[in-house]
């Protein structure tokens, strides 16, 4: 019947095509009527049975537009019908489907380009249909002439637009090939109303596609969506089920709270928690969160929640987006930990867990506000300890032992500390700071380091060795001493060295010991150039034999010749050299002067040996050691008459380079003498390691021992102990003769003192050594 009817058409269409050359007007009239009034009916029924055709809907787009186009095309009877789509851009429209009526038969048909056929595109912009009768002409369609129009030879053409949202998004076409035809009113409304079918057809696509889309979207996310309503999941996705470790049935029907423990992080509970995001969510207000949830077997994981509520159906719904955010938090966990383990270790001294130098420095200028706020009697005290020795209990029981006794002190010293209201830190190596507070120190600044000195008297047991440990201590006051930290730290480290070099045990800060107070800084440096310039002097002062009373021998004594300050004495400028380099060349300067004595005198025939005083530092190196065997080699001096005189604390900081220095000196021939004895650590099994001739007791016993009991018992087994040793005694600082009695009566062997004779110039000397020519006489023969 279609046929037929498209074949009728087909004639009209002919006879229309004709009129503009040789048509008669009554046959054309009669043959339109008849089209007319068939056609309406044609096209009523086409689309029609096209709306009611389910397969327009519920196939692909591209079948429902093959069968559009052809129920269309014989409908029409035209030559060709398509269905164009517009693509992403809208700028070009791809044919969907192309029905060859002639052949009945679909073609791939071509891509429209808007750059290319600008007008016809402004036309479909424009029209709901475009009713070209002759195309070439036509300004609407005349753009596809040459590459479309004439070589399919498609002489009239009927659009339709298809439109979404006022947007052409494709167009429905019919073309004419081979003839023209002028397009009827019912066709142009039959081809606009099968475009808004099509129109409603790519409409059904796009939300076919979108929710496809969000189909694959729900099932193949990572994240858990879960739909609510009535308090219970309707729904959850697959990765919500994976999250939840069930099956969707196992979980639809379950509330939020059954998949959660009955208590959040925070200690509320989850109905209650729940209860007021749900309720803010109704609001309108996105909820995102921390949520901790319960899987199906028991087990909690983190979760960060989206909860938005919508309404479906009249009935308040919530979406919750779900991620399992266990990794996360337990990444984020361990980094914290990891964090604060860093944050612990830049505060805290590694090995006993005592805030370091840093936090000392912070603690102590909080220290300091807070004292300068409140009360103008306040002080803080800074207490630097060093413990004496320490280095010993390394070397002889290895630094493993040696780190467990900081340990076990640590503790002990940060206990007592703390109980009395200080602040305990490590410096590093065997040095601790306290610090206190007067305000908030339950015990008087004046007493805190004999508490010191006591708690660090406990035996320390490690490793079964009973450890006896002693310090120094160096103490500092704000704001007598000093305004800032370092200030404080560094005169508790003056204190604290003048302390361990007096033998005090503690030492209070005190600028007159301060080598860095301005006086002593301008000497350091006028000592450098003192040494170049000859401002030395060595003084000589001879010691006696007690029963001969011959010269046995005589202590060279350094003096500074100061341009202004005169004669200065070691003692005021030895330690500032002692702790700088300078010692070495000083050191060398007064080799060289000694020698340069024991040549004067030898020249004056006397053969007397000269002593020197060698500093701690002197036998850090082998430098003192090695030129002491240049020159006795180079002279030919023979190595008895120069001495090497030590205290007790050389030996204290590097003892073992030292006694190998000293060893060394000694295979030279060159007696050592251990010097001030009885004011160091003196302990005897000690001094049997050292290769020692000559032990020097210390004048603060020899001066007292007439008076004080115990120093002359000190004298007295001293004496007795240094002969088991074999060794020489020399009493030092003998200023009377009743002194020298006694000594000579303790079998004490040789004197040294004023009341023999005080230091000397060289020139001074040698006019002595005249004057006394007869106690020098044994020697002047032996040369
Ligand atoms: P020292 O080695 O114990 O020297 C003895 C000190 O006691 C000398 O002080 C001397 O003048 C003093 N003296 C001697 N007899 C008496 C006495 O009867 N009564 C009193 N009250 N004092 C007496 P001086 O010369 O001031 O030397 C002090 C210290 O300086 C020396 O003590 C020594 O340790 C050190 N010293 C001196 N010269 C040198 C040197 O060339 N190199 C080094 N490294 N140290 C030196
Ligand atoms: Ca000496
Ligand atoms: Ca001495």
């Amino acid at each position: 019947m279609f046929t037929a009817i498209g074949a009728r058409f087909k004639g009209a269409a002919a006879i229309i095509l004709q009129n503009g050359v040789s048509l008669r007007p009554i046959e054309l009239l009669i043959t339109i009527s008849i089209a007319i009034s068939m056609n309406t009916a044609t096209f009523e029924n086409t689309y029609l049975s096209l709306i009611k055709n389910n397969r327009i809907f519920d196939s692909s787009l591209h079948e429902s537009a093959a069968i559009i186009a052809k129920q269309c095309a014989l409908a029409l009877s035209a030559s060709r019908a398509s269905v164009w789509v517009a693509g992403e851009t809208n700028s070009k429209l791809h044919c969907l489907s192309l029905y060859i009526t002639e052949t009945n038969c679909y073609e791939s048909g071509a891509v429209l380009d808007r750059e290319i056929y600008p007008g016809y595109f402004e036309a479909l912009a424009n029209e709901r249909v475009i009713d070209a009768r002759v195309t070439l002409t036509d300004l609407r369609t005349c753009d596809l002439a040459e590459s479309y129009l004439i070589p399919l030879d498609v002489r009239s053409l009927l659009d339709a637009t298809l439109r979404h949202q006022g947007k052409v998004n494709g167009v429905l076409c019919f073309e004419m090939v081979g003839q023209q035809r002028d397009w009827t009113r019912e066709e142009q409304v039959f081809v606009a109303s099968v475009g808004d079918l099509v129109s409603q057809r790519l409409i059904v696509e796009k939300l076919i596609r979108s929710e496809e889309k969000y189909k694959a979207l729900y099932e193949h996310t990572n994240d858990g969506i879960g739909i609510f309503g009535d308090s219970v999941f309707k729904d959850v996705n697959p990765a919500a089920c994976k999250i939840f470790g069930g099956e969707r049935h196992e979980i639809i029907g379950k509330t939020a709270v059954d998949l959660s423990p009955e208590f959040q992080s925070d200690g509320q509970p989850s109905l209650e928690k729940a209860m007021s995001y749900i309720q803010k969510c109704l609001n309108g207000e996105t909820q995102n969160f921390e949520w901790t949830h319960k899987r199906l077997n028991g087990e909690n994981f983190q979760a960060d929640i989206t909860l938005n509520a919508i309404r479906l159906a009249g009935k308040d719904t919530f979406f919750s987006l779900i991620r399992d955010i266990t990794d996360r938090k337990t990444a984020e966990h361990q980094a914290a930990i990891a964090q604060e383990k860093l944050e612990f270790r830049a505060a805290h001294d590694t090995l006993t867990g005592l805030q370091n130098r840093e936090q000392l420095h912070e603690h102590v200028s909080q220290a300091t506000q807070s004292v300068q706020k409140t009360n103008n009697e306040s002080k803080v005290a800074l207490l630097l300890l060093d413990l004496n020795r320490f280095k010993e209990v390394n070397d002889t029981l290895g630094h493993a032992t040696g780190d467990k006794v900081l340990v076990k002190l640590s503790v002990a010293l940060n206990e007592r500390v703390k109980d009395i209201g200080g602040s305990l830190f490590r410096l590093g190596g065997d040095e601790f700071v306290a610090v206190f507070n007067s305000d908030t120190c339950t015990e008087p600044l004046e007493k805190l380091e004999s508490i010191l000195h006591q708690c660090l008297k406990t035996t320390i047991d490690v490793d079964d060795v009973n450890i006896e440990l002693s310090a120094s201590i160096g103490i500092a006051i704000f704001p007598d001493n000093g305004k800032d930290s370092h200030e404080l730290l560094r005169c508790a480290d003056v204190a604290m060295y003048y302390a361990k070099n007096n033998n005090n045990g503690s030492s209070w800060y005190d600028s007159q010991n301060d080598l860095n107070n301005k006086r002593r800084l301008a000497m350091t440096v006028e000592l450098r150039s003192a040494i170049n310039e000859d401002q030395l002097v060595l003084y000589f002062q001879p010691r006696i034999h007690l029963q001969t009373g011959e010269i046995t021998g005589c202590e060279a004594l350094l003096r500074w010749s100061h341009p202004k300050l005169g004669m200065v004495p070691p003692g005021e400028f030895l330690p500032l050299t002692e702790m700088s380099e300078l010692i070495h060349p000083l050191s060398e300067w007064v080799l060289q002067n000694a020698i340069r004595q024991v040549e004067r005198m030898l020249s004056s025939g006397y053969h007397i040996p000269v002593a020197m005083n060698v500093s701690a530092r002197n036998l850090t190196d082998s430098r003192l050691a090695d030129s002491i065997e240049k020159i006795i080699l180079d002279k030919n001096i023979q190595p008895d008459l120069l001495e090497i005189e030590i205290t007790e604390s050389a030996l204290i900081n590097h003892p073992q380079r030292a006694v190998k220095n000293l060893e060394k000196i000694n295979q030279l021939g060159i007696p050592i003498a251990i010097d001030d004895f009885g004011t160091g650590y003196s302990s005897l099994s000690y001094l049997k390691k050292l290769p020692l001739s000559t032990l020097k007791i210390d004048q603060s016993f020899v001066r007292d021992m007439l008076t004080d009991e115990s120093d002359s018992v000190i004298v007295d087994s001293t004496i007795n102990l240094a002969h088991n040793f074999s060794l020489t005694v020399v009493a030092e600082g003998v200023e009377d003769q009743q002194t020298l009695d006694e000594l000579a009566a303790k079998d004490c062997d040789q004197a040294q003192g004023f009341l023999i004779a005080k230091p000397m110039s060289a020139d001074d000397f040698d006019r002595w050594l005249e004057n006394n020519a007869n106690r020098s006489q044994t020697r002047r023969l032996a040369s």
